[in-house]
């Protein structure tokens, strides 16, 4: 079992497969071009499977592929397939923007993926296309509904933005509840990588326009899971994840890997090391040292939620994966 310096219990794992997009969200990347890290200097799919199979030993029951877009690297399937076959009671989960889902989606569910989150933050094309500064909507609605054909569990993920998207909060809430999907509202993190000026809308934001149509009441926490959940009158559950929250970091129970092999314990916080040469040496003890010394080292809590409430951090969501 793997334990952090503050006692709680690391059993999740994200890794981040690539750092390039094919999107560029307000909230996530600049708009200017910028250069990606070279592709030679990423892990390759059999490195980064071997520093997996080294948390699956330690105690991690939970791997989400992220990125970037995770989509975007070639042979993805075949990565979740070799995941799988070591241990298929692994739950095993993708984060996506879903433009190309509507011609891999049947691929990932054969490789032995069971759930993907999608990133979907408006459903009016041009608001979809000024967030991600690309026309994207009609393909990421048809890829939705191809990953649910091929039955995918789905759940979508909603950065409200003020002025942007958060007169659409409802409707977005609604077209989930109708399908069967969970939604939760993520918080705008700032970073330093987001457009100058967007400004998110905090979770007491989200919640007065979700009960200007609908009653809910705030569901207990029960595990580690970053959303704080709501119950509709109906029973739908819909979540806010809300890091700028004093108690959010208390059941944190996941820790990061970039694509280029830095293991970063949370996503506000400089400190980082690398495994690369320990996994390209086949030095899995070392590597499993790294962890557990990255893992002593966790912060307590992010800086989000700090007392003047303006700090901006210096990660990349697109490198770590969010
Ligand atoms: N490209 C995929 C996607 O968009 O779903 C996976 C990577 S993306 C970095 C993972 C998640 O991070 C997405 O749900 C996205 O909305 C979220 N995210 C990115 N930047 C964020 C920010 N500044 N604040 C809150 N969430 C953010
Ligand atoms: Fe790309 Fe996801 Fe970042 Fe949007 S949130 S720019 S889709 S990595």
């Amino acid at each position: 079992m793997l334990v952090d310096g503050h006692g709680r219990k690391v059993d999740y794992l994200r890794v981040s497969v690539t750092e390039r997009c094919n999107f560029r969200c307000q909230y996530c990347m600049p708009e200017k071009p910028f250069s990606w890290v070279p592709k030679e200097n990423l892990l390759s799919y059999e490195d980064l499977f071997k520093f997996i199979k080294v948390g699956i030993d330690e105690g991690i029951r939970k791997v989400r592929i992220t990125g970037g877009e995770p989509l975007l690297r070639e042979g993805l399937d075949k990565f979740i397939n070799m995941i799988y076959k070591y241990d298929n009671t692994l739950d095993l989960a993708l984060t996506t923007n879903a433009f190309l889902l509507p011609r891999a989606a049947q691929k990932l569910k054969d490789a032995g993926l069971r759930r993907i989150n999608v990133s979907l933050d408006s459903l009016k094309e041009d608001v979809a296309a000024k967030i991600a500064q690309k026309n994207v909507l009609k393909t990421v609605l048809k890829g939705i509904d191809k990953a649910n054909e091929v039955g995918l569990k789905i759940k979508v993920n909603c950065v409200p933005m003020k002025g942007i998207n958060d007169d659409e909060l409802v409707d977005i809430l609604e077209y989930c509840r109708e399908r069967g999907y969970e939604v939760r509202f993520i918080e705008f993190m700032e970073n330093v990588h987001a457009k100058d000026g967007a400004k998110g809308l905090n979770s007491e934001e989200i919640q007065k326009i979700i009960r200007e149509k609908y009653n809910f009441v705030k569901k207990e926490r029960t595990g580690s899971s970053p959303s704080q959940d709501y119950v509709l009158d109906d029973g739908y559950v819909f979540g806010i994840i809300e890091p700028h929250k004093d108690d959010f970091c208390a059941t944190c129970n996941r820790i990061r890997l970039t694509a280029s092999g830095v293991l970063i314990p949370c996503l506000f916080f400089e400190e980082s090391q690398s495994i690369k040469e320990a996994i390209q040496a086949n030095d899995i003890d070392k590597a499993a040292a790294i962890l557990k010394d990255v893992l002593a080292n966790k912060p307590e809590k992010n800086k989000w939620n700090a007392e003047d409430g303006n700090e901006t951090s210096t990660r990349a969501f697109y490198e770590t994966g969010g």
